[in-house]
């Protein structure tokens, strides 16, 4: 044998080999058993020939783990952190240790999925739940839910909950002008194709004035308001209450320790950002926000809502309450499009309460603002006064001649000020701030020869910023769960504890289809915690983020030669605001060229549920087409719909491969059909895992995508969020993506808080692309492919999958029929996908997008080994249904109905099934070796939603029922 080469053994350390599950011999003994000689010819086998053409990656080679974390070091050492006061909406936080290393930089939170499956996601439930509490309580509203995307689309969502809610027949919605200028700009872009109007008083006076007015169906404030003032908005509510309209206060939840609690003051609905609770600024994002509101609009809130329910043992167990609202099942008729949120930042902030508890986060917001207090009380010493006599943590000082020099002074000492629209400069304080900060400040106000104030004597002497009538009364966070684990070690204990009633990818795989858990590799989180990206201000000036713009403009290259689009936007947090987005700009470009009357949108029934809701959130009209047997989106109706819409059609919303894991063959006639009649294409680009180095939509003729970077390119679910779903278009749509980017003309507006949205885990994505070049991408998606098709037929004698396209094959995921088995034995598909816990795995996706199915997607990370692992489970558990069929096990009374089984319900004393332990808890073997033990039974779901509780379990009742809320 011949001694390999320098190159051999330096292509040895390639990041492909260890992201792709199956290695070559794996890969070669799978294509036999689906009867292909190479992954291209399988790939020709499964791609439409009028769309492989366009295939082709310009991308540059891969590199390995060191190289790639090398370059992007560089790409951050371009950012420079300065020492931030400019406040709006995102503050200094330490975040403590033990939560950035168990939560943040650990798998068994951030690789986990959203919580359907009730069973095996106990642990995040019980963080979100303590979430929901802590707004609650420090709001004083009766419920909160498990996070919305950032605080400006809470604001947006707050604003549609009141419409539908209020009993005012108005369309505006009135605004405080002293509101953060990017909650202001959202509430504009989502009021306008609603056709709300959104209303700014400019002053206090002119607040009221209006207010007495009536003519509104809300009325949003900001407290503290965005220059820092606080007042009591109590009459203000009765005003509002008499004008049939609703309260909403934006607000900050560590000022909520000290200030009375917008639910005192009347508020109806509460919103605002949990940044502060210990996660760091990241350009932008992820961060969790939060809405809480008054009981009555619980049925209609948007977002995920955690509940309290009983499993089939009777023991209290957590579970997504009144899932129904979700828009999956509304769809056009949805009321918002939210579907992943922020939970992982949901569970931080929520665990820094837990871990400071309600003394903890008073001593921190004391500190604050007794810190503004003696800032202030300086500043008026050395002749600055701030604008205004009441504050919690920020002052805001006029315009005039010494204002130059002061921000000369700040970037002089590595300081970030705020400087607003009018000139005003604003100061914002935090937890992070110290006595060497204030005297910094004083130093930069007034100048480096001044004598400057001291900080003991000023502490004695300067009155609190904080009036008394506004001084919080009212007990928060009294839950013994924020009341318990201070020390490290418990604190440890804890985020084990409820790490370990989960399952995650870090145990196994997690088959969903649509929903792409492939790996998220160490190398590509590492960089997200590197204070070069976490610690930037989204406010920041643009020198000091360099190294973003960079990692943006690179990031952008990549998915412009993977997607064949032109251009692409960040901004939006999610994929169902990407899907918002890129409507926004089909409809702007539409009203460009004087057609703003289009607004029928086309959407095949077989489309992902927040396609439709987004649509009818851009003022659509949603015109569902009909799918055939096989699966296909019915070409014959898209055109007779496109005919009869002609001149009204704004656009089709098709999934491709589509929903059903098919690569459709009409594609490209589809697109033509929809130009000739004068619409656009969007392809939603959730399913991109199955076209990346295959084939291009942006070259086949679809006009714009979003794309799921939490799927496709490798960010982690984290349990629902975050995401990033950035909007990629055509040139001629350039112009109309959210204003923030470059191509933007400022005609649509921020859909988002933040210009590049969650910004701070773009490096993930980059690091992928980086890492696998343009021949592991194409690769990547070959041997997704392949895992996809090996499951399906190895799984045929024992499962029929729904539907295939060309050639028998599937795409990158396969739908399994369990219908057939329901009508012969009663077993349905969430009988089977609560068995499967029983053998440790999380189950496919249940009943989408057809009910009655499981919907498998094993990704390209997935090791034959794996894969092998989980078909034995499956066809074990056919061998159970078959034990039905044949009468060997009773029909109610089998493994199947009473999955899972929990470890007190093997090891009671009394057993009274119908078959024995051992095959309800070791059905294999293997299972003996390593065992999942779920921590509650069948969770009952309609226990849930008739009883709704979204709070804490109160401790005397941890044993009986949930009261009623
Ligand atoms: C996941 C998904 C979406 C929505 O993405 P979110 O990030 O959850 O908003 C849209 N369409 C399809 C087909 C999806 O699978």
């Amino acid at each position: 044998m011949s001694k390999p080469s320098l190159r051999d053994l330096e292509h040895h350390d390639a990041f492909v080999d260890r992201h792709i599950g199956p290695n070559d011999t794996e890969i070669a003994q799978m294509l036999r058993a689906i009867g292909h000689d190479s992954l291209d010819a399988l790939t020709d086998a499964i791609v439409p020939g009028t769309i492989a053409p366009t295939g082709t990656l310009q991308l540059d080679d891969s590199l390995t783990e060191v190289e790639a974390l090398a370059r992007i070091r560089d790409i951050a050492g371009r950012n420079r952190v300065f020492r931030s006061f400019i406040g709006q909406g995102y503050y200094g936080t330490h975040t403590p240790n033990v939560i950035l290393r168990n939560i943040l930089e650990n798998p068994a939170w951030y690789t986990a999925y959203t919580p359907y499956q009730a069973e095996i996601s106990q642990g995040r439930m019980e963080a979100l739940i303590n979430f929901q509490q802590m707004c609650a309580d420090l709001t004083a509203m009766d419920i909160a839910n498990a996070s919305l995307l950032d605080e400006a689309t809470a604001a947006a969502e707050a604003m549609t909950l009141a419409k539908r809610a209020a009993r005012s027949k108005s369309n505006t919605f009135l605004v405080a002008g002293d509101t953060h200028p990017q909650t202001l700009e959202v509430l504009q872009t989502r009021a306008t194709p609603l056709g709300l109007q959104v209303e700014i008083a400019r002053s206090t006076d002119e607040f009221h004035a209006r207010l007495a007015a009536g003519d509104y169906f809300g009325v949003l404030v900001q407290y503290p308001a965005s220059s820092g003032w606080v007042a009591d908005w109590e009459k203000d509510a009765e005003a509002i209450h008499a004008h049939d309209a609703l309260f909403v206060v934006a607000t900050d939840l560590l000022a909520l320790t000290l200030l009375k609690a917008p639910g005192e003051m009347g508020a109806d609905i509460v919103i605002g950002n949990t940044q502060r609770f210990g996660v760091p600024f990241g350009f932008g994002g992820p961060h969790a926000a939060f809405m809480a509101c008054r009981d009555a609009f619980k049925r209609s809130m948007p977002g995920r809502l955690i509940g309290v329910s009983v499993d089939a043992e009777g023991r209290h167990a957590y579970r997504l309450t009144l899932q129904t609202r979700e828009q999956h099942i509304r769809r056009e008729k949805a009321t918002s499009n939210i579907c992943t949120a922020q939970v992982l930042l949901a569970v931080m902030a929520s665990m820094y309460a837990v871990y400071h508890g309600p003394e903890g986060l008073t001593r921190i917001a004391r500190r604050v603002s007794r810190l503004a207090a003696i800032l202030a009380a300086g500043l008026r010493q050395l002749g600055h006064a701030p604008m205004h006599d009441t504050a919690f943590d920020t002052l805001c000082f006029g315009a005039d001649e010494r204002t130059a020099g002061i921000l000369q002074r700040a970037e002089a000492n590595g300081v970030n000020l705020r400087v607003r629209g009018d000139g005003s400069l604003c100061v914002s304080l935090d937890e992070t701030t110290t006595r060497a900060d204030i005297e910094l400040l004083w130093r930069i106000f007034a100048g480096d020869n001044a004598t400057l104030p001291l900080i003991d004597e000023l502490d004695a002497s300067a009155p609190s910023l904080v009036p008394a009538v506004l001084e919080r009364r009212s007990a928060f966070l009294t839950h013994p769960v924020f009341n318990t684990h201070h020390s490290e070690h418990e604190m440890l204990r804890y985020l084990r504890s409820l790490a370990d009633k989960d399952l995650a990818m870090d145990r196994t795989m997690i088959p969903l289809g649509s929903c792409t858990m492939k790996l998220n590799a160490t190398a590509e989180m590492i960089p997200i915690t590197w204070p070069e990206f976490s610690q930037i201000h989204p406010l920041a000036p643009a020198g000091q983020a360099q190294g973003y713009r960079e990692l943006i403009d690179s990031l952008e290259a990549m998915l412009v030669d993977i997607t064949g689009y032109d251009a692409v936007s960040f901004q939006p947090n999610s994929g169902a605001q990407g899907e918002y987005a890129g409507l926004l700009a089909i409809r702007a470009y539409h009203a460009s060229r004087g057609q703003s009357h289009r607004n029928i949108c086309l959407i095949p029934e077989s489309a992902h549920g927040t396609n439709p809701a987004s649509a009818q959130m851009c003022g659509m009209k949603v015109v569902v087409t009909k799918c055939d047997a096989n699966g296909n989106v019915d070409v014959g109706d898209i055109r007779a719909q496109a005919e009869k819409h002609s001149a009204n059609l704004a656009a089709i919303m098709m999934t491709y491969p589509s929903t059903h894991g098919v690569f459709e063959e009409d594609v490209v006639e589809i697109c033509e059909i929809i130009h000739q009649h004068g619409g656009q294409v969007y392809t939603d680009g959730a399913n991109l895992n199955a076209l990346v180095g295959l084939a291009k939509p942006g070259k086949w003729g679809s006009d714009v995508s979003h794309l799921n970077l939490h799927k496709t390119f490798c960010i982690p679910h984290g349990g629902g969020g975050p995401g990033v779903g950035p909007c990629a278009v055509k040139a001629h749509l350039a112009p109309f993506l959210p204003r923030g980017h470059k191509d933007a003309q400022g005609k649509v507006g921020m859909v988002s808080a933040a210009a590049h949205g969650s910004a701070s885990i773009l490096p993930i994505s980059w690091m992928y692309i980086a890492m696998m070049g343009k021949a592991g991408l194409r690769k990547a998606t070959q041997v997704a492919l392949l895992n996809a098709n090996y499951i399906s037929r190895r799984l045929a004698p024992h499962y029929r999958t729904l539907y295939t396209g060309r050639n028998g094959l599937v795409a990158h995921e396969c739908i399994l029929d369990l219908r057939p088995l329901e009508k012969a034995t009663g077993i349905t598909a969430e009988d089977v996908a609560k068995r499967l816990i029983d053998y440790g795995f999380h189950a496919p996706t249940l009943s989408f997008p057809v009910a009655g199915t499981l919907m498998v997607e094993p990704t390209e990370s997935e090791s034959l080994h794996e894969l092998d692992r989980f078909v034995d489970a499956m066809i074990q558990i056919r061998e159970e249904i078959r034990a039905i069929e044949d009468g060997r096990l009773d029909r109610e009374d089998n493994p199947l109905k009473n999955a899972p089984h929990t470890a007190a319900a093997v090891a009671g004393s009394e057993w009274s099934h119908a078959y024995p332990r051992e095959q309800a808890v070791f059905p294999l073997d293997s299972l003996r070796q390593q065992k999942y033990w779920p921590p509650v039974a069948r969770v009952d779901n309609v226990h849930g939603d008739k009883n709704v509780f979204c709070a804490c379990i109160p401790v005397e009742e941890f044993k009986d029922e949930p009261a009623e809320a």
